[in-house]
């Protein structure tokens, strides 16, 4: 099947929808609790696209070429009867007869009773952001004092469920820059793939400064000095993640630097807002509604001429193009977009 394409080349392939803007943490790098306190006014449900009108969207792009639909949010797994939703993407056919690659990305809170049914549902995998293993720490920064014991029951669970497990560590300078090691030695020969993200100046309500991005370099150097690694190919190409294994069989680990080594150049990426608006970027300023032809009688066709000729057109490139003054211009917001 031939490939869509954006002005500079680049393929749509995946596709990752946020279905609600709400989280039970308060990460501090993500949804700072000044910002996001009570008052905050996340969307009304009407607003939301219903699960329905989200597998609707999937399947169209799918038939655009997308080979891959991640789910997130906010926390996808307070959106209530999620599993239906996992249930109505893998029903989805793409043009060529093969189903998507479906997968999630949670904080694992809730994961331990939900990934027996998420698994029977179809998801292929799921990824999990933890990032340190030390309670003080971990509290820190999901500022809601959520204990890590509960996150790695969730891992356990989605893998006694059959699903394939990543981790995810987001490292900022002076908070969880020294767990590095322990995390890895936790997951060293766990079977499951560890891999660190460089904090990002996505949105800009966290305070993002360059100062506290450690770049992935480093934290590859320190664990290779402890366990040497060596380096794999990329896993495909516009995969986000460097990889690694280690030297004495015990498993990979990989790293996600937005920041000091940008990925634009193969990045494959659309993403839905759970309103319903579509951004050719994580860094991006404005989306493209779908809800209002969605919700109006739009035809399947139409939507495919809509995303056919916002991809068209698109020419994203924010981390290539990031320089001293970029943090500051205005983003949406990861919780509402989906990470
Ligand atoms: N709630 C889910 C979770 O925690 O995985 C899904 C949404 S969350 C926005 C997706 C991922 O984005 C998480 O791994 C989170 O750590 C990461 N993230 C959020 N803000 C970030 C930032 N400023 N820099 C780098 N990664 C960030």
């Amino acid at each position: 099947m031939e490939s869509l394409l954006d002005r500079l080349g680049r393929p749509l392939e995946t596709l990752r929808v946020s279905i609600t803007d709400r989280c039970n943490f308060r990460c501090v790098y993500c949804m700072p609790k000044e910002v996001f306190g009570r008052d905050y006014a996340f969307l009304d449900r009407r607003e939301l696209l219903t699960l329905e009108e989200v597998a609707r969207v999937a399947g169209v792009f799918a038939g655009l070429g997308v080979r891959t639909v991640r789910i997130t949010g906010g926390e996808p797994l307070v959106r209530r009867n999620v599993e239906h939703l996992v249930e109505l993407l893998a029903a989805i056919r793409r043009p060529d007869g093969s189903g998507l690659d479906l997968a999630l990305t949670t904080n694992g809170s809730l994961l331990a009773q939900k990934a027996e049914a998420l698994a029977a549902a179809g998801l292929g995998r799921v990824t999990v952001s933890l990032d340190s293993l030390d309670d003080a720490a971990f509290a820190t920064l999901n500022d809601v004092d959520f204990p890590v014991e509960r996150v790695l029951e969730g891992i356990e669970a989605a893998a006694a469920a059959g699903l394939p497990v990543k981790v995810n560590a987001v490292v900022k300078r002076g908070t969880n820059d020294g767990d590095v090691l322990g995390l890895a030695e936790h997951f060293r020969g766990s079977g499951h793939v560890l891999r660190f993200i460089e904090y990002m100046d996505v949105g800009s309500t966290n305070g993002w400064r360059l100062e506290d991005v450690v770049p992935a370099e480093e934290i590859v150097r320190r664990i290779g000095e402890r366990w040497p690694l060596v380096p794999l190919p990329a896993e495909r190409p516009d995969a986000t993640s460097r990889r690694w294994r280690y030297a004495d069989g015990a498993g990979e680990i990989g790293a996600i630097a937005s920041v000091t080594q940008p990925f634009c150049g193969g990045c494959s990426r659309a993403r839905l807002s759970a309103e319903g608006r579509l951004y050719t970027c994580l860094f991006a300023a404005r989306g493209h509604d779908l809800r209002a032809p969605l919700r109006s009688g739009g035809s399947d066709e139409e939507l495919a001429e809509l995303l056919h000729s916002v991809w068209g057109r698109r020419t994203d490139r924010y981390s290539e193009l990031r320089t001293a003054e970029t943090p500051a211009l205005p983003k949406v917001e990861m919780s509402y977009i989906g990470g």
